[in-house]
């Protein structure tokens, strides 16, 4: 249907809708019934089966595939051919699956959640009232209610705006600012990008606001036809896990040289072609750390699932890693440092001070109400109001002085509007009133005084002299000193509507508004500090205001400077780059200063996490290495273009959120430490004894169970350990140094060269030390129980830089649970016969069993002295 085409009435009644009080609930959840859904289909998650068979295409597991088959054909050619190897290695490589399709669920069930948290919502009258539902249980005939940045939820045709314009680039390629008209009936032939009476889902209100009745919904919107091109679902790699595949190549390349050494030097010794070939296979899979990128996907969106519990819900998984290595957070004043609860303390006319309740207090407080957005109810005898903060602030004092703020807004009926905008820091509304029409302007004071010529001195204009002026701006300064949020209120009269012009003004006075600072943002400010993070004030506020609330949080002291967006226009790039190392503070400075705030910073190598709500702060969060939208005050844009979501709008929750980004990071670290020593001390447990023409002290399925089985669920376990307490007293991540950097490297060799070493001595133990019949079999067996336990004991290892006694053995129930599930697999595959068999061990008996775990407890012992010796060393 052209809806174009068609006049608002028209519309409302096919749609039988009603444009006060919209659809009501039970209607529109019929017509969901029919309709569907508000959303674009999505690309079809896969099917568990799809998912296990794709484990089925990393090359490793070819690689094993194409060994157990040529180990099976060859069991074939010979008569007494051994299908075990084969058969064990398919289970292994199956159990394998099973492990990796399991925490890939976890990992995506993680980010699904996620993604429902952040479901966008839209404003919606139902049943006469104004309510926030789901996008997705929007229909057609609900009328909708939009402001700047939000986007349109689904397509609509106007029914009033107010100065709305729109950006439909998503849709029509057009990159300016789309006007809109709620009047006009156009040509049904009209051009998509031509309809400017309706709005499309998927675009977004830049300036303006609007109601509109639905059309259309889902797929059968505008951008439901193309959406087909916008089904990408695939998350992007975070740097960490591209650089540990490119670790993992390099290890990889190494660990295929040392097996094919291990090769050759097994048919030199004569060992069969075919056990040398499946030896050197599966030391390759137990090197070569496919898995690593992996687990850094769970541990991150297991992370992330965590954060998102304390209110920031991280959108993209790369943001993690980022936040740990923040340097710099820039943090907007209002809501976010402080509880945006504003109350109206004080009150100015030109001459002075004046009384809550005088009439002077009266005429401004009233001329600010009907400059205002905020609506007054009352419940249970107290007067509520509904709107923005600073306006409800307006209204309530409006309503104390004994003005009824609705019955005004009836009587002296709003003809027209320009919104306000923070770029402008101004609202105008025009207001019918009997003597004629009054145009009220509200915002900064320093920008209404300079748009005013003349002020109310006793009743009467008088002309501004350049000394009235720097009296009002005086004003403006003593309240702003004592932290006060103040707004100035002028007015003019006029005779037409669209003759509202913010010039030639006439003064009426000011508000003074206090907003207390949160009280936990002191602490998180200290916490910031300690933890090598600047903590910088933006805001659009005045720079006393501001300092005032910035001296008062710690964020502002003696040695530090704050500039105004003024100041920032009168420098150039080098310049501010120079002066942002010692500012604190960006006062009245518009969303486009941000961009200029945050690249400066990261000029000098910062790394920087930038707040933002409005329209315009999306491209600066964009180029913020992190940014965070507000959850509660932001639009639907600024969402969109961050990295992370406040849902509390909190400062202390960015300084949370970069702790358990460090936590995260640090986790990562700790199973990639551990996974990488134990790789180690395989490959040197075969490669040395090959070297001392021992025979093999492991067989290639005591390869693949420690690896592909036992290792990986204390690695995951690891993800889960406890954030240091001290993390936030460390210096941040820096950008530039390596994971490998500050000795891991080194310590992941030395352990690999304890694991292995431990192995090698329970395989010679085992053959030489013992009477058995069958010597060798006794020495792998040892070894093979040495290697899976000791690689246990190690995981405790790696849970903290601190002795494991200090931290608690059972504090990460998971890993506790993963030891004991490995060391009953361990015991079952020795102990139990028909597994004993397969896996060509034999029993243990008690002396053995105690051999092979006080051999398995040398690196806990190394390892606890070592940390034991640089603790004293720290005290
Ligand atoms: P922050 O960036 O920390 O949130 P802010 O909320 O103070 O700062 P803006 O909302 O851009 O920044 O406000 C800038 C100035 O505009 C305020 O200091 C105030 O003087 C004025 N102002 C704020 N809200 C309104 C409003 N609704 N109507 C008129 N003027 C306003």
């Amino acid at each position: 249907m052209d809806w174009h085409a068609l006049s608002t009435n028209q519309i409302i009644k096919s749609l039988n809708t009603n444009e006060k009080s919209g659809l009501s609930s039970s209607h529109a959840k019929t017509v969901l019934s029919i309709n569907g859904e508000n959303k674009l289909i999505q690309a079809n998650h896969k099917s568990l089966f799809v998912r296990f068979l794709s484990q089925f295409t990393d090359f490793m597991v070819i690689i094993l595939l194409i060994a157990s088959g040529i180990s099976f054909t060859a069991a074939l050619w010979e008569e007494s051919g051994d299908f075990i190897d084969p058969i064990i290695i398919l289970l292994i490589v199956i159990v394998n699956a099973i492990i990796g399709v399991v925490q890939e669920s976890r990992a995506q069930h993680a980010i699904d959640a996620l993604k429902k948290l952040f479901a966008p919502s839209a404003c919606v009258i139902r049943d006469s009232k104004l309510q926030d539902i789901p996008t997705e249980n929007i229909v057609p005939g609900d009328i909708i209610c939009l402001s700047a940045g939000d986007y349109v939820p689904a397509d609509a045709r106007l029914i009033e705006c107010n100065a709305l314009k729109t950006q439909e680039s998503a849709l029509t390629g057009e990159s300016l600012p789309c006007k809109k008209n709620s009047e006009i009936v156009l040509p049904s032939k009209c051009p998509l990008a031509e309809r400017k009476n309706m709005l499309f889902s998927s675009t977004i209100v830049l300036s303006g606001n609007a109601k509109a009745v639905v059309t259309q919904t889902g797929m059968e919107t505008q951008v439901g036809k193309i959406a087909n091109l916008l089904n990408s679902e695939e998350a992007p790699q975070t740097p960490l896990q591209k650089r540990l595949a490119k670790v993992g190549k390099v290890l990889g390349i190494g660990a295929v040289l040392i097996c094919c050494v291990i090769f050759l030097m097994g048919l030199l010794r004569n060992v069969p072609l075919l056990d040398s070939f499946m030896l050197s296979v599966s030391l390759a899979v137990a090197a070569i750390p496919e898995g690593l990128p992996a687990i850094v996907t769970v541990v991150l969106s297991i992370g992330v699932q965590r954060m998102a519990k304390s209110n920031a819900i991280v959108r993209l998984l790369p943001a993690v890693e980022t936040l740990g290595a923040a340097t710099v957070i820039c943090s907007d004043k209002t809501g976010t440092l402080t509880q945006n609860i504003m109350t109206v303390t004080h009150l100015c006319s030109p001459e002075g001070d004046i009384e809550h309740h005088s009439d002077s207090a009266q005429n401004l407080l009233s001329l600010a109400s009907l400059c205002s957005n905020s609506t007054v109810t009352k419940s249970k005898l107290k007067h509520k109001a509904i709107g923005e903060p600073t306006e409800n602030a307006i209204v309530l004092s409006a309503q104390s002085s004994g003005i009824d703020v609705n019955k005004q807004k009836k009587e002296y009926m709003r003809v027209a509007e320009i919104p306000f905008d923070s770029q402008r820091k101004l609202m105008t509304t025009v207001n019918k009133f009997p003597s004629g029409l009054k145009q009220i302007t509200k915002g900064a004071p320093d920008v209404i005084i300079s748009r005013c010529d003349k002020f109310l001195l006793g009743g009467n204009t008088v002309a501004i002299t350049s000394s009235n002026r720097m009296a009002l701006l005086e004003q403006n300064n003593c309240m702003a000193k004592e932290g006060l949020r103040v707004i100035a209120v002028a007015f003019k009269d006029i005779t037409r509507a669209d003759m509202a012009t913010e010039n030639n003004l006439v003064f009426c006075g000011l508000i003074g508004m206090s907003d207390p600072p949160r009280p936990e943002a002191e602490g998180a400010v200290k916490i910031c500090k300690q933890a090598g993070i600047i903590p910088v004030m933006i805001t659009g506020d005045h720079i006393i205001t501001a300092n005032t609330i910035a001296k008062k949080l710690g964020i502002l002291n003696n040695n530090s400077l704050s500039l105004t967006g003024h100041d920032l226009d009168e420098m150039s790039e080098q310049e501010l780059s120079k002066k942002v190392k010692d500012c604190r503070v960006f006062a009245r400075v518009t969303p486009e200063h941000k961009v200029r705030i945050v690249k400066a910073f990261q000029k000098n190598g910062d790394v920087v996490a930038m707040t933002g709500d409005g329209v315009n702060d999306a491209p600066a969060l964009k180029v913020a290495d992190i940014g965070c939208a507000m959850g509660k005050s932001g639009t639907d844009v600024a969402k969109g273009a961050a990295d992370m979501i406040l849902t509390d709008d909190n400062f202390a929750t960015i300084v949370k959120a970069v702790e358990q980004g460090r936590g995260i990071y640090d986790n990562i670290k700790k199973a990639v430490h551990f996974l990488l020593s134990s790789n180690i001390g395989e490959i040197l447990v075969v490669f040395i004894a090959s070297l001392m023409s021992l025979d093999s002290p492991l067989l290639p399925i005591h390869l693949l169970w420690v690896n592909l089985v036992t290792d990986s669920l204390p690695a995951i376990a690891l993800g889960f350990e406890k954030i240091d307490n001290e993390i936030m007293k460390r210096k941040p991540l820096s950008a530039n140094v390596g994971f490998f950097s500050n000795g891991l490297g080194f310590d992941i060799c030395v352990e690999g060269c304890l694991i292995g070493a431990v192995t090698l001595l329970a395989f010679i133990i085992g053959t030489n030390m013992f009477i058995s019949e069958n010597s060798i079999m006794l020495g792998r067996t040892m070894a093979f129980a040495t290697l899976s336990i000791s690689e246990l004991i190690h995981a405790q290892n790696m849970r903290s830089r601190h002795s494991i006694f200090s931290i608690g053995l059972f504090s990460n129930k998971r890993m506790v649970f993963a030891c004991i599930i490995c060391s009953l697999m361990q015991v079952l595959v020795i102990a139990f016969e028909p597994l004993a068999r397969i896996f060509k061990v034999t029993t243990l008996d008690f002396s053995q069993w105690l051999c092979v775990i006080g051999l398995s407890l040398v690196p806990l012992i190394v390892l606890e002295t070592e940390k034991y010796i640089r603790h004293r060393k720290t005290i």
